[in-house]
């Protein structure tokens, strides 16, 4: 069967309130315009690959997502609830309610390319932070769900040990599994094995393909295009601060209709 179509299909077990909606997204850094409008939606289930050349402003969208990054202009829904924003002059759009903006980070599990693990904490109590000081989680549920994570992910006997005790590989798993402790309703993926050796790349990937499977709804930002064509319901070519072009991987790889897109996955081959 071509795994592609499979992908496509689970699509279909959306509900009908989108988990995720980025509507209009600008952001300019200084006089350079580095998102110029991007919009795009993710149903419950969806994996979007987010592709495209380096400094096309892939973490920048995903960093506006959550508001690490403040955007100048542009409006974002979570589960059918909009993020109050507000003008600060000089700086952009920030959170208009502290209190929204909080709960709504944290069903946002965000993934960066550097792992981004407390070095000072254990694997364990890495995982565990996140649900008992913000979901406000007991420590034992906390931790047996934690334990169950990171069993899945293969690295449970790693969870006394200290993040640089651990391979790139284990880290980065360890990274997937803090941000599913909070359950949360979006996953964003900023070239998660971009940091990795190539050896270690497929175990991460693993996990990722394990998430997709069970219906998490995904934004991968990532230059691991055979993943890319195998797990994603859709695929976003982003290019000069824009979706250049977006569809299903089927059309995506195998018949994109701008040449900037087919140059772009040429470079790939
Ligand atoms: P990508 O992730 O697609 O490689 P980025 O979103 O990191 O691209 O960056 C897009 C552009 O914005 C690049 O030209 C980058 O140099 C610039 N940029 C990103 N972050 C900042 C920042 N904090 N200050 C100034 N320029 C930035
Ligand atoms: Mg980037």
């Amino acid at each position: 069967m071509d795994p592609t179509a499979s992908a496509e299909t689970t699509r279909a077990t959306a509900s009908a309130v989108p988990a995720l909606i980025v509507e209009d997204i600008h952001k300019s850094f200084g006089p350079v315009e580095v998102l110029k409008g991007v919009s795009l939606t993710a149903n419950d289930g969806d994996v979007i690959s987010i592709i495209g050349s380096s400094g096309s402003g892939k973490s920048t969208l995903l960093r506006c997502i959550n508001l690490l990054e403040s955007p100048d202009r542009g409006r974002i829904h979570l589960g059918g609830e909009e993020l109050a924003l507000k003008q600060k002059p000089g700086v952009g759009l920030v959170a208009a309610d502290h209190r929204q903006i909080t709960r709504m980070r944290a069903q946002i599990g965000f993934v960066f390319q550097n792992f981004n693990l407390w070095s000072h904490l254990t694997i364990l109590e890495n995982v565990i932070e996140a649900p008992i000081h913000v979901a406000k989680v007991g420590k034992a549920e906390a931790t047996a769900r934690a334990e169950a994570l990171l069993a899945k992910a293969g690295i449970a006997d790693k969870r006394h040990n200290y993040p640089s005790q651990l391979s790139g590989g284990q880290q980065q798993r360890a990274a997937i599994v803090r941000a599913l402790a909070m359950e949360p309703r979006v996953m964003l993926f900023d070239e998660p094995t971009s940091a990795l050796d190539p050896e270690l790349v497929d175990e991460v990937l693993g996990v990722m393909r394990g998430l997709a499977d069970e219906g998490r709804t995904m934004l991968v930002v990532t230059h691991e295009m055979r993943f890319a064509r195998e797990v994603s319901s859709e695929v976003v070519f982003l290019h000069e601060g824009r979706v250049h072009e977006k569809g299903p991987p089927s059309t995506v790889f195998q018949a994109p209709s701008s040449e900037r897109c087919r140059q772009f996955l040429a470079s790939y081959l």
